[in-house]
């Protein structure tokens, strides 16, 4: 039955259509706090809750972004202008309510407002659940570019899938991860609306019937995917971009035959059944696991999205002629590459497009960003499940191959080996789909996130169709949005900043090189060590809050905070605490700087070593932490649950940041530039985008150790033996050996001998090679932090030439050389 509630409203005001006018003064905002608060939430002052308070002002900044939204969509359709679609899986956006305040310019005031009305705002601040939808870089990348689309005034949306549990809340009990799940909805989500009109019907399973030409897919189990959407507001207002979310829904007219008749029960479970797709976020960072729920999650969120798009652009065409100039579609990693035989299925079955006229719209349309090279994380379907889930599609997979082998075999016909290895379907063992490489197909333009990775992308994974195509590659440097990652969470320096360059840094980061020279300026050094204090200040109680471990704001605060993952090497940072550990207790009257190094990432649930690495660390803590002799010398923190809020807390904080990853193996990183820009000094190794920083800083302001991508290549050819460094430096073998012995486990002295025999017997990342480097690294870091005036100046040289790491730069440079979309507003 048709919803009639959900078809357009004829009816027009016929007297004046008037809104409340909204001003932002502190009264004003007072007014509108005390309004929300009654007539949005259903409270009063007796009643109210803090949750009810914090909804009521969350109401009073909504109503203050909506009519700019509306101004922005209503632009981008009358104008037809080109959009930019940004398919993912994953949006990390973590806390909405102060980047919003700070948008719309009314930060202050409605803190005062607050106080004023008998609330305290930072609680309520603090009392906002962090969106997390998404496991870690690659979706806080999304959440960064739509921030930036809104604020370079692009035409565009996001598309994803609104999971009910986000990533898992990481607690730690008794030094080991514990998933909890993350309910994040469970006090409702203010910023969101419901958009039941936009609701589509999207097909699982059945059989295809042919007809002459034509092919029909029946017999489908049926779910519907319903839109949330969300504004993510531009700097200042500039523009107001659209996050657009499915939600499934089990169809109404669900196969209710299929049961006994009047066996309402069970047709209701399997409604409930149905609904499962969008349930859960998949915490697997970089490794995927072929579940059919995952593929199942894949299809409907990239099904409904194009059925949007197309319906979206019927509206104002009647051909699908000018599809490629209005619509450019944006893959964020293979995970939504089924959008590329959904939108050939959509326009040959559906709208009856010619098959090559089809293909032809497909390669204008579709971009795709890769994100990794390791080869257990590109994405491969069984073409068994693809086929029972999705045959239609598998149909077309298998067309468009046969079609690219032909014309691979026309070019290199004396290339046999070739095909099989471009083929689209993996022939080795069970057969499988390799998304990449359907992506790199139907894909005009394909890009790495670093200047390294997008090198290495085309020498290795894609290294042929980079022969075929070669134009189609190309590199865009991730990057972060200074809104959050400065002006938002480090007040102290952004305010110190604002003194001294004005404050448009925010929209033109290339600003700050104007603060080179005042890293000589003693005044400004000491100004901006205060600042960092400051922060120091606010994460140790943090810390104390959390763990109960007091440290010292007078401490080198060194930082690694990431996914747990073996490439990332927690363990050889790990490693070097064991170190000055045992030295501070050889030698304890040396002059030591004291440390506090802090840890935090959630680890995959299923990743076994990962997992380990997390307990480790809270069992040397413990030792280290509770042993008189070392005090404040060393101080070591695992602190849980990782994510963007707490992110914003800890990274302002930093004197030192780890980016220590095997050479060639992090493809960017994006947190290295969150660290470098709020002033901390990087150790790492010349990898992703730590190339390109250290460029930018100046190489003198950086610590680069370790072996560089083709001497790890040149290692492991050579046939690499962790044992040889092993036995040849004393303190690597004692350090391994205490963890070996128990020394952190006495009550099971076994507990880490995967760890140290994976060490001692492959070490696949190299950590025993780069060991040596990195201990000597870091005591130079301890020299430099002796001169806290040197180390401000450097400090203040790696903020001043972070500029480029605006993802508002990035944006700018997907808009201009892959989608072709230009702003709308400036
Ligand atoms: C920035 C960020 C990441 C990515 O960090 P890397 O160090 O680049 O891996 C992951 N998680 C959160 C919460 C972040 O804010």
């Amino acid at each position: 039955m048709p919803n009639t509630l959900l078809t357009p409203a004829t009816g027009t005001a016929t007297a004046p259509f008037e809104y409340e006018q909204l001003e932002n003064s502190v009264a004003a905002l007072r007014v509108s706090i005390a309004n929300r608060l009654v007539y949005a939430v259903g409270k009063d002052l007796r009643s109210a809750t803090r949750r009810d308070w914090l909804f009521a002002l969350f109401h009073a900044v909504r109503d203050r972004m909506m009519h700019k939204w509306r101004e922005t969509l209503a632009v981008s359709q009358d104008s037809d202008a080109k959009r930019v679609y940004y398919l993912s899986m994953e949006f990390l956006t973590g806390r909405a309510l102060t980047n919003a305040l700070l948008s719309v310019g009314i930060y202050d005031d409605a803190r005062e407002a607050c106080t004023q009305l008998g609330a305290d705002f930072d609680a309520l601040i603090d009392l906002e659940t962090d969106a997390g939808l998404g496991n870690g870089g690659l979706g806080r990348l999304a959440a960064c570019f739509l921030d930036s689309m809104a604020t370079v005034g692009l035409p565009g949306m996001g598309y994803g899938i609104r999971y009910d549990f986000g990533m898992f809340a990481q607690k730690i009990v008794d030094g080991r991860q514990v998933e909890e799940p993350d309910y994040w909805m469970v006090n409702g989500n203010p910023w969101e609306f419901m958009r039941p009109e936009f609701s589509y019907e999207v097909q699982f399973g059945g059989r295809l019937v042919q007809e002459g030409d034509h092919v029909r897919w029946v017999d489908t189990d049926d779910v519907i995917a319903t839109a949330y959407d969300t504004g993510v507001p531009g700097h200042e207002l500039t523009s107001v971009s659209t996050l657009r979310l499915w939600t499934a829904r089990a169809t109404s007219g669900i196969n209710l035959d299929a049961f006994n008749k009047g066996d309402y029960m069970r047709a209701v479970e399997a409604k409930n059944e149905s609904e499962n797709v969008s349930r859960v976020l998949y915490p697997d960072d970089s490794t995927e696991h072929g579940k059919e729920l995952r593929l199942r999650q894949e299809y409907f969120f990239v099904s409904a999205s194009l059925q949007d798009i197309l319906r979206r652009y019927l509206k104002s065409h009647g051909s699908f002629e000018q599809l490629a100039e209005k619509v450019a579609i944006h893959l964020n990693d293979t995970h939504p590459a089924l959008a590329v035989p959904e939108l050939m299925r959509l326009l040959v079955d559906e709208y009856q497009v010619e098959w090559d006229a089809a293909w032809a719209l497909c390669q204008r349309i579709f971009s795709y960003t890769n994100h990794t090279l390791m080869s257990e994380a590109l994405e491969t379907w069984p073409v068994d499940l693809m086929g029972r889930l999705l045959p239609r599609h598998l149909r077309i997979i298998y067309d468009l191959n046969a079609r690219f082998l032909a014309e691979v075999h026309d070019r290199f016909p004396n290339e046999n080996d070739l095909l099989r290895r471009v083929s689209l379907i993996d022939e080795h063992g069970q057969r499988r789909v390799r998304m990449a490489y359907l992506s790199v197909l139907a894909s005009h333009k394909i890009n790495g996130v670093s200047a390294l990775h997008s090198d290495l992308m085309v020498k290795t994974i894609f290294a042929d169709f980079a022969r075929l195509w070669p134009d189609r590659f190309n590199n865009k440097t991730n990057g972060i949005t200074p809104r959050r990652w400065l002006s938002q969470a480090n007040r102290p320096l952004s305010a110190l900043i604002d003194a001294r360059i004005g404050t448009t840094w925010r929209r033109n980061l290339d600003e700050l090189k104007q603060l080179r020279p005042l890293a000589d300026d003693a005044e400004f050094q000491s100004a901006f060590r205060l600042a960092k204090t400051q922060n120091k200040k606010r994460l140790a109680e943090r810390i104390a809050q959390e763990t109960g471990i007091v440290v010292s704001t007078d401490s080198l605060f060194d930082v690694q905070i990431k996914r747990m993952h073996e490439y990332k090497r927690q363990l050889l940072n790990l490693l070097h605490v064991v170190t000055r550990y045992q030295q501070i207790l050889a030698h304890p009257n040396a002059n030591w700087v004291p440390r506090t190094v802090v840890f935090g990432g959630k680890a995959a649930s299923a990743y076994y070593m990962a997992k380990l690495v997390i307990k480790l660390i809270n069992d040397v803590a413990r030792v280290v932490n509770h042993d008189k002799r070392v005090g404040d010398k060393l101080k070591v923190v695992f602190m849980p649950n990782y994510r963007v809020s707490l992110a914003e807390v800890i990274i302002p904080a930093a004197d030192l940041s780890e980016q220590i990853s095997t050479a060639g193996t992090e493809a960017s990183g994006t947190g290295n530039m969150k660290f470098a820009l709020n002033g901390a000094l990087t150790i790492g190794t010349w990898d992703g985008a730590n190339i390109e920083i250290a460029e930018n800083v100046g190489l003198e302001n950086i610590f680069i150790f370790g072996h560089r991508t083709e001497q790890v290549a040149a290692l492991r050819a050579s046939g690499y033996n962790p044992r040889r460094y092993y036995d040849h430096n004393y303190d690597l073998k004692t350090t391994i050996d205490r963890i070996a012995e128990g020394a952190f486990s006495p009550e099971e002295p076994n507990r880490f001998h995967d760890i140290t025999r994976t060490l001692l017997e492959s070490d696949y990342y190299l950590l025993l090679a780069d060991y040596a480097d990195y201990i000597a690294t870091q005591q130079k870091v301890d020299e430099l932090y002796r001169r806290p005036n040197e180390w401000a100046r450097q400090a203040i040289l790696n903020v001043a030439g972070m500029g480029m790491f605006s993802s508002d730069r990035t944006i700018r440079e997907y808009a201009d050389d892959i989608w072709k979309v230009k702003p709308l507003f400036q």
